[in-house]
């Protein structure tokens, strides 16, 4: 596609504005740049931008700039933002980097093998990717996962096939791409500020099985995956794919006896099932994570990869940092490390992984409730250490459904107050029990991201080794 003299506003500076800005303005567009703030850092990333010619506006996000074409937007905004709806009302397109990223796709480029879902989606796309790699293919895992398509669509580098990770707002504002294959691992409620709905969060993930060609993949034990699936536009021959715990059905991928079987892409006639690895294979393997393999094995045999390289790529998976990581075990207690657990889902599917746990919870909620959590996880926790903005919703859901658990708080807001955490679980813990940060909330009250979380979890715990090495 030709965007040559095209005048194209794009919405937001940042990590996302900027670049597509200067690829934009690479093409030949007639780039704007709308923002709505003015501080000392948008006015450095507008220098730049202007540099090479780029227009920007600062201090107004609101107003469509006179005779814009098209606008590609980042995910920062809403979809209830004023220049939305100026542009709508202007029969203006909107696009996100995703679908600009596809409409630049070159002739016969690599077809996309999708993720989404609310929790999991980048351990099912590097599980993915790494089976792909397993197969002999040239791949690489790209999209919300830190490396953006556009960079690779535009790239020299060559692909077979790629694993893409999209998130919500990424396809919301990605109308007309068409996977090979897509998946969608789950849906529980998250990111409803942005969205409006529950409805439309669901509909904005359901989009990634338009157009699929070989296979659209679903969760069985979660009905609303499926329903997204029967009601999308798939190409004529897309079959179903659902992936469970239980012995899968026909057309299903599923576990039985600890294999990960197949009984959806069998090439074996007299055989209605194909075994494809041990749940041994995966790590960690925790339920919630042999339910991510089935669902990369799913995709990656949607696209041919043999059975063998699907055991091969599992075990040649290692899970991001911050994601169930091991951290040490001190007087026979586990610590381990899922500051990714931002929302109450994950953090159930950790809480699940574990018998005996003393939890480390809080920050902000984001709007969330914490009573089934608490009521699931009750009779798994031996203590609860909570912090943070809103450690007090989850103390009173504690009270509600577990009122057996002893529960700490601690005041403190500094970032100090996650060693003092670690200093209370390890009073509080018996040899045996797992102390788990899977804090259920987003870290910024108290942290830069939950990377930084995460890895003062990390320190603390370390601390706790050298001491018990310096007792020994
Ligand atoms: P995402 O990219 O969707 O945020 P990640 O793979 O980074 O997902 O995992 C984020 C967190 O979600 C993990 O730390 C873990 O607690 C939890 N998680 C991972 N997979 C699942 C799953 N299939 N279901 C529920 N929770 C999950």
């Amino acid at each position: 596609m030709d965007l040559k003299d095209v005048r194209v506003t794009v919405a937001g500076l940042g990590v996302s504005g900027v670049p597509a800005a200067k690829v934009l303005h690479g093409l030949g567009a007639r780039v704007t740049v709308v923002n709505a703030t003015a501080g000392d850092k948008q006015r450095a990333e507008a220098a730049e931008l202007e540099a090479l010619g780029v227009s920007v506006r600062l201090g107004d996000g609101d107003t469509l700039p006179e005779g814009t074409e098209l606008v590609v937007t980042t995910p920062g905004w809403k979809p209830s933002s004023p220049l939305f709806t100026a542009a709508a009302a202007a029969g203006v397109e909107i696009w996100g980097d995703v679908e600009l990223a596809w409409r630049l796709r070159k002739p016969g480029a690599a077809p996309w093998l999708a993720v989404t879902g609310t929790n999991g989606k980048t351990t099912t796309t590097r599980m993915l990717a790494a089976i792909l790699a397993a197969a002999g293919l040239r791949t690489a895992a790209v999209g919300n996962i830190g490396v953006s398509l556009l960079d690779v669509v535009l790239g020299d580098e060559e692909y077979d096939v790629l694993a893409v990770e999209l998130s919500s707002y990424q396809l919301h504002w990605a109308p007309s791409i068409r996977p090979h294959s897509a998946a969608v691992l789950n849906l529980a409620p998250d990111h409803l500020d942005w969205h409006g709905s529950m409805a439309a969060y669901a509909a904005d993930k359901g989009r990634i099985y338009h157009g699929n060609q070989v296979a659209c993949v679903y969760n069985t034990a979660d009905p609303e995956t499926e329903r997204l699936v029967r009601e999308a536009d798939v190409e004529e021959g897309c079959r179903a794919i659902g992936f469970t715990l239980q012995a899968p059905r026909p057309s299903e991928f599923g576990v039985v006896d600890g294999i990960l079987v197949d009984r959806a892409f069998v090439e074996d006639r007299a055989n209605n099932a194909q075994e494809l690895a041990e749940t041994g294979d995966v790590t960690p393997p925790a339920p919630h994570n042999i339910a991510n393999a089935l669902a990369a094995a799913a995709l990656a045999r949607a696209y041919g990869v043999p059975p063998g390289a699907v055991r091969e790529g599992l075990r040649a998976f290692t899970p991001d940092a911050h994601r169930i990581a091991e951290v040490a075990t001190v007087d026979g207690v586990t610590y381990v490390d899922d500051s990714k657990a931002t929302n109450t889902h994950a953090a159930e599917a950790s809480l699940a992984a574990y018998p005996s746990i003393v939890w480390l919870a809080g920050g902000l909620a984001k709007g969330a409730e914490f009573d089934e959590l608490a009521a699931r996880a009750a009779g798994r926790l031996r203590a609860a250490v909570l912090f943070g903005a809103d450690r007090a919703l989850i103390r009173e859901a504690l009270a509600r459904h577990a009122p057996q658990v002893p529960v700490t708080e601690l005041e403190r807001t500094d970032t100090g107050a996650m060693p003092a955490a670690v200093a209370i679980a390890q009073d509080l813990a018996r040899p045996g029990d797992t102390v788990l940060l899977a804090p259920a909330c987003a870290s910024m009250d108290m942290f830069t991201n939950y990377n930084q979380r995460g890895e003062m979890f990390a320190d603390a715990v370390r601390e706790l080794v050298r001491a018990s090495a310096g007792t020994a």
